[in-house]
C-alpha cells in the first residue's frame, strides 16, 4: 500500500488534482482511500458527486466513541472509500489536532486493514506546514511519499519551500521522502522551465505540468472530476498521464530547502517579477 500525502498552498488545486489522480489510478485497476485532511472537507466532493455528510471529527461529536467505519467511509467514483476528517467548531479548537484524531481513529477502525486491499491512500492535506498537526500525515509513517502542488506564484514556491523544510524534519523518524512537485499552471510566464529549475534546486523533479483549463472547473460544477465528467477531453489525458507517472515514480528525496533570496532570483532570473 503506498501512503501518499499531497500538499501545498490553500487553493493552488490540491483537491483537484488529487481526485483527478485518483480517477486516473482508478481507471488503471488500483484500489484507493482518499483521507481529506482540511476543514473545508471538500477533498472527496468530486468523487462523491457530492459533499461527504459526515465527518470524522463531526461523528466523535455526535456519537461519541461509539463510531462504525461505515459512519465516517463512503464508497464514491470507482469504488474509492472516501473520509474527510472534518475541522472544529469556526473558532474553537485546533484544525491540526483533528487531522491526529481522525488518523487515529481510521487506524482503530481498521480503514487500512488488508481485506480493503489498498493499492494507495492519498491525504489531502491543507495549506502550508505551520503547525505540528498538519505534519501529521507525514508523521510516524502515516504517509511515506509526499507530491508538493505549486505553480509560479511566489507565495505557491514559498509555501512548497516551506513544506520541504517539514519534510527534512520528519525525513528520519518517519522515514517520509518527496516524490516531486506537481506544477498545477496558473498560465505564468516561463512557468514550466522555472518550477523544473526550481524542483532541480530542491533536489527533487517537477513531475508532471498540469495546464489550466476551464474544463477542470466546468466538471467542479458538476460535482465530477474531468476524467468522470468528460472522459475524452484532453484534461482528462492530462490527468491520466500524470497519474501514470506517479504509479511509476521511483524518485523519492530527502529534499533541499532553499534560502528565500535563490527563490527570489528564480522569480527574477525566469522574468516572473
Ligand atoms: P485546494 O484544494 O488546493 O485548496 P482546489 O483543488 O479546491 O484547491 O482548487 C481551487 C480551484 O482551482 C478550484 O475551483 C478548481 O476547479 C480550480 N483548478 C484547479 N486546478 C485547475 C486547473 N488545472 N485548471 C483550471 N482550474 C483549476
Ligand atoms: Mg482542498
Amino acid at each position: 500500500m503506498r501512503k501518499i500525502a499531497i500538499y501545498g498552498k490553500g487553493g493552488i488545486g490540491k483537491s483537484t488534482t488529487t481526485q483527478n489522480i485518483v480517477a486516473g489510478l482508478v481507471e488503471m485497476g488500483k484500489k484507493i482511500m482518499v483521507v481529506g485532511c482540511d476543514p473545508k472537507a471538500d477533498s472527496t466532493r468530486l468523487l462523491l458527486g457530492g459533499l461527504h455528510q459526515t465527518t470524522v471529527l463531526d461523528t466523535l461529536r455526535e456519537e461519541g466513541e461509539d463510531v462504525d467505519l461505515d459512519d465516517v467511509v463512503k464508497e464514491g467514483y470507482g469504488k474509492v472509500r472516501c473520509v474527510e476528517s472534518g475541522g472544529p467548531e469556526p473558532g474553537v479548537g485546533c484544525a491540526g489536532r483533528g487531522i491526529i484524531t481522525s488518523i487515529n481513529l481510521l487506524e482503530q477502525l481498521g480503514a487500512y486493514d488488508d481485506k480493503y486491499a489498498l493499492d494507495y491512500v492519498f491525504y489531502d492535506v491543507l495549506g502550508d506546514v505551520v503547525c505540528g498537526g498538519f505534519a501529521m500525515p507525514m508523521r510516524e509513517g502515516k504517509a511515506r511519499e509526499i507530491y508538493i502542488v505549486v505553480s509560479g506564484e511566489m507565495m505557491a514556491m514559498y509555501a512548497a519551500n516551506n513544506i520541504c523544510k517539514g519534510i527534512v524534519k520528519f525525513a528520519d523518524s518517519g522515514g517520509i521522502r518527496l516524490g516531486g512537485l506537481i506544477c498545477n499552471s496558473r498560465q505564468v510566464d516561463n512557468e514550466e522551465e522555472m518550477i523544473k529549475e526550481f524542483a532541480k534546486k530542491l533536489g527533487t523533479q517537477m513531475i508532471y505540468f498540469v495546464p489550466r483549463e476551464k474544463m477542470v472547473q466546468k466538471a467542479e460544477i458538476n460535482r465530477k472530476t474531468v476524467i468522470d465528467f468528460e472522459p475524452g477531453h484532453v484534461q482528462a489525458d492530462e490527468y491520466r498521464a500524470l497519474a501514470g507517472k506517479i504509479d511509476r515514480n521511483e524518485t523519492f528525496v530527502i529534499p533541499k530547502p532553499i534560502d528565500m533570496e535563490i527563490l527570489e532570483n528564480l522569480l527574477v532570473e525566469f522574468g516572473i517579477v
